[in-house]
């Protein structure tokens, strides 16, 4: 099964009556700063706060009811985890998180809130894949993947189809890179819609394992990265993820945490909205780049606003 834009159509009928369209915005400065054009989906606003509902519900309504009844199973940095708990709780899906535990307070609360149930793992020490395959043998629950899925792909791909029906065509996207979910999704909507477009995914400098993933033409593993960029701290791209990425994607960028701290102050001063820091990695590329894309149409995706606001703001 390989994900297409005509699952990405699907999801998007789907998703219609549930998730959120989220707004484009633009600010005056920021072009002035960056000498371009630059339009910002904010996937901040989506439910529960990133576009990880997208992927999560398209997956989840498509389980058959005996998986459905049985429940599912899910582990994450946060927003995944927030995310299938809420499309669980709509479909009336019992769902388990597996989360690290120091993970953002506001996610760890807020999937509890969804009616998820949290089991925590040490995120440096244990092996988070492990733990949830024994889980999901022992109870039958289904394994809800947080990109490494053709459903998880074609429903993240529904926030660039809204982007280019909202906008037009672009000259150049730019997209959060963690295990490329968002990235290969937002790849099929931009060949079908805006097909002459650059396509940009963006990662932390401290995981770099896409860029050199695409260099080397084959996926390549590294250590959990150490970085503010939280919903990016994957070890590797996935299987259906780069097999997409490697053939549509122009190239990838990557950004300091001092850079992703600099952008998320930008949008929240200039456009009065809260990014978290996984979500400026798109603008933090653009701002360092932003001569090579001078007079230009740019889309940017702030891809989530789950920032932890008290353990930022105690940053020296
Ligand atoms: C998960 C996540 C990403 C990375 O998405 P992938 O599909 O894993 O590449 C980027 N930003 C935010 C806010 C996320 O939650």
């Amino acid at each position: 099964m390989v994900a297409t834009y005509d699952d990405v159509l699907a999801a998007a009928a789907r998703l219609a009556p549930h998730a959120h369209r989220t707004p484009v915005l633009r600010s005056r400065l920021i072009d002035a700063e960056v000498g371009a054009e630059v339009l910002f989906k904010c996937e901040n606003f989506q439910r529960m706060g990133a576009f990880k509902f997208r992927g999560a519900y398209n997956a989840l309504a498509q389980l058959d009811t005996g998986r459905q009844r049985a429940g599912v199973i899910a582990f994450s940095s946060g927003n995944h985890a927030q995310a299938v708990a809420l499309a669980a709780g709509l479909l009336g899906i019992p769902a388990t998180l597996v989360m690290p535990s120091d993970a953002p307070a506001g996610k760890l609360a807020a999937t509890k809130a969804y009616g998820g149930h949290v089991i925590t793992y040490d995120r440096y020490a244990d092996d988070r894949e492990d733990i949830c395959r024994t889980l999901a043998a022992e109870r039958g629950l289904t394994l809800v993947p947080p990109f490494d899925h053709p459903h998880v792909i074609a429903g993240q791909g529904t926030a660039a189809k809204e982007l280019f029906e909202h906008v037009g065509a672009l000259d150049a996207l730019f997209v959060p890179l963690g295990g490329g979910g968002l990235l290969a999704g937002t790849a099929l909507a931009t060949r079908a819609l805006s097909p002459a477009c650059r396509l940009y995914g963006v990662e932390p400098a401290a995981g770099d394992d896409g860029l050199r993933s695409l260099r080397q033409g084959t996926i390549v593993r590294i250590n959990t990265p150490r970085t503010i960029a939280d919903g990016a701290q994957t070890q590797q791209l996935g299987v259906h993820t780069f097999a997409i990425i490697r053939q549509t994607v122009d190239d990838v960028f990557t950004v300091t945490d001092a850079e992703l701290l600099d952008s998320m102050r930008v949008v929240g001063s200039l456009m009065k909205i809260v990014a978290e820091p996984t979500g400026c990695l798109g603008l933090a590329a653009v701002r360092r780049h932003a001569r090579r894309f001078s007079g230009q149409r740019i889309g940017v995706i702030i891809s989530g606003g789950n920032a932890d606001l008290t353990a930022l703001a105690a940053r020296p």
